[in-house]
């Protein structure tokens, strides 16, 4: 198939109703196998990609977007994040034995958290409590608690790929009133079945769900794995921890060893490259000793 790890937006011409669609395939069998984790939260993985791309499709702005769903079930943390252009990451921590386990045995007590970092202006959170028994519902809460936009979201996967649709009904123009048109297509929508979402081209797809309306498909942008990690971003962080806590480590164990939990990468820092860190860090804490 030719949409393999793309975004594609689309619009119906005669209503004021916006859908994108995504397939992820080598960006997510590359998130899913950085660890070993269990196939019921293989495909919750896959599922919460989709989402992040289909949410980083309704922002206004270049940044970053994450989703985190932390919970005291099996599942602890989920954690996704991409650019505005669609450079994805994800992890996830979990206790205990997955196998026939609902989504809501799988997130116990959990919240879905948004988090929208634009590179320019104010951080924006979203957290709603995980009522739904499924992602997409939890979302479609979001959506009606942030944007008040409606919104619908569908979302599959199985283990070679993951895929989801979104369709936004947009603010109706004075002209317009096409009320039941979102009402119309959302019904069409609702036909859909996970295989179909996950295997079919998107043209075929939007054909047999719309047929009778018309859908014109933008061009498709591509989404892949990327991991922002770096050794740069390691060394800020051990600057940050201070002069006297990298002293400590120097004396024991003597280095540092950083294993990226996204991607991971492993990054390793001797005693001698620590000592520089130190002297960098103290010489900051003398900066602001004296600006006190
Ligand atoms: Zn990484």
């Amino acid at each position: 198939m030719s949409d393999q790890d793309t975004l594609q937006r689309f619009i119906f011409s005669d209503s004021n109703v916006r859908g994108e669609i995504v397939h992820l395939n080598q960006s997510y069998q590359t998130v899913i196998h950085q660890s070993d984790y269990p196939e019921p939260l293989q495909r919750l993985m896959g599922e919460a990609m989709c989402a992040v791309i289909l949410l980083t499709a309704t922002l206004k702005f270049s940044g970053k977007l994450s989703l985190q769903l932390q919970g005291d079930g099996i599942l602890t943390l989920l954690l996704v994040q991409s650019t505005h252009e669609q450079e994805i990451r994800g992890t996830m921590q979990w206790q205990g034995e997955c196998e026939d386990k609902s989504f809501n045995e799988l997130l116990q007590n959990a919240r879905l958290v948004i988090t929208i970092d634009p590179d320019k202006g104010t951080r924006y959170q979203g957290i709603v409590p995980l009522d739904g028994d499924r992602l997409n519902q939890c979302l479609e809460t979001y959506f009606m608690q942030s944007e008040q936009l409606p919104t619908r979201i569908w979302l599959a996967a199985d283990d070679s790929s993951a895929a989801g649709m979104l369709l936004q009904k947009l603010p109706e123009q004075e002209s317009q009133s096409d009320g039941n048109q979102w009402e119309h297509i959302t019904i069409l929508a609702e036909t859909t079945t996970h295989s179909e979402l996950l295997s079919l081209s998107n043209e075929t797809f939007l054909y047999r769900l719309f047929h009778n309306e018309s859908v014109r498909l933008f061009e498709s942008q591509p989404a892949t794995f990327k991991c922002t990690c770096s050794r740069e971003r390691c060394e800020e962080t051990i600057i940050s921890l201070g002069s006297r806590e990298i002293n400590d480590i120097i004396r024991d164990p003597g280095h540092v060893a950083i294993t990226c939990e996204f991607c991971s990468a492993s990054y390793f820092f001797e005693a001698d490259q620590l000592q520089k860190m130190s002297d960098e860090a103290a010489q900051k804490e003398s900066g602001q000793k004296a600006t006190d």
